[in-house]
């Protein structure tokens, strides 16, 4: 995805025009994003996916080639590269259209041919940005292989009983927690009873995050104070970087802190991948 940004103190309202404060273009979309924080972070990151045979697709590209990512299983599609339309508040709080494009061009037995051939992988991390048939594909090759899967259900849509089943991490964020579980976080009971005997986190904003471990036992885990500037891609720096320290050996309650920390970094600063640390930042973190 290609995040197109405009930056206003106020959101106009149906009907009404407003001028805003700046637009920008910047590299987005939450699987890349969380691909880019894992790279930042130190991963050896492959990326499989699709992007349009135009301009955005081809900056995206490059912009992986440059993070050195592997792309060997980056297509390209006739179809437009997808796009986000985000509109930032002057409070830092975003709403956010996404036109998909090229993404929904994926094809589940390219992606379970990119699965299979990629030698030491231990971590498979897919969003609802894609057709889930080809994340449920992705995710049963990987379980084959004995991978960890993470799911980020964003943005929300009803995931399948399958998909479910061969996912070992969930990680929501307040809203699609409450879209899943019919509840809001607002309790440890509630937590609890989400999705017993499976290991989820729930990413609570500015309030951190609470770890609900598989044998039921609930973490929750402050954010540092920050003064937040845009949160466009917060969560997503919190899902890469978690999985990358899962993929490392951390334990789960450490790869929470380090998600957390990042993950509140990007919030003072602008944009979604331009406002992630860098590696040498993330080194001062862990
Ligand atoms: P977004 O959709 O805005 O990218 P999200 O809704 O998916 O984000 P959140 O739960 O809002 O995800 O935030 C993810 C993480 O980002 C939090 O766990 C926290 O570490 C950090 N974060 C978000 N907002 C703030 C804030 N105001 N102050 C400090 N940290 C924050």
């Amino acid at each position: 995805m290609i995040d197109l940004t405009a930056y206003a103190k106020n959101i106009p309202l149906p009907g009404q025009t407003l001028e805003g404060e700046l637009f920008t273009t910047g590299f987005g979309g939450k699987g890349a994003n969380q691909a880019v924080i894992a790279a930042h972070c130190g991963a050896d990151v492959h990326f499989i996916g699709k992007l349009g045979r135009d301009l955005f697709g081809d900056s995206i590209a490059e912009n992986f080639k440059k993070l050195g990512m592997n792309s060997d299983f980056v297509d390209r599609s006739d179809t437009p590269n997808g796009v986000a339309h985000i509109w930032v508040d002057g409070n830092g709080e975003n709403r956010i259209v996404i036109i998909p494009g090229a993404n929904y061009e994926i094809d589940p037995a390219r992606a379970i041919q990119g699965i299979n051939s990629i030698q030491d992988l231990t971590v498979v991390v897919a969003q609802c940005e894609i057709k889930q048939e080809v994340t449920l594909a992705a995710f049963s090759a990987a379980k084959k292989r004995g991978c960890t899967t993470i799911l980020n259900p964003a943005p929300f849509q009803p995931l399948s009983a399958q998909l479910l089943e061969v996912t070992d991490w969930i990680i929501p964020n307040e809203t699609e927690f409450l879209e899943l579980h019919g509840k809001a976080p607002s309790s440890d009971e509630i937590l609890k009873e989400f999705r017993p005997g499976k290991n989820s986190i729930v990413t609570l904003g500015s309030e951190g995050a609470a770890l609900i471990k598989a044998d039921g036992t609930i973490t929750r885990i402050a954010a540092p104070k920050v003064s937040a500037v845009d949160t466009t891609g917060a969560g997503d720096a919190f899902v890469g970087t978690f999985a990358f320290a899962l993929a490392s050996g951390k334990s789960a309650i450490d790869a929470v802190n380090l998600g957390i920390k990042v993950a509140s970094m990007s919030v003072t600063r602008k944009g979604a991948q331009s406002s992630y640390p860098t590696q040498i930042e993330i080194s001062t973190l862990s």
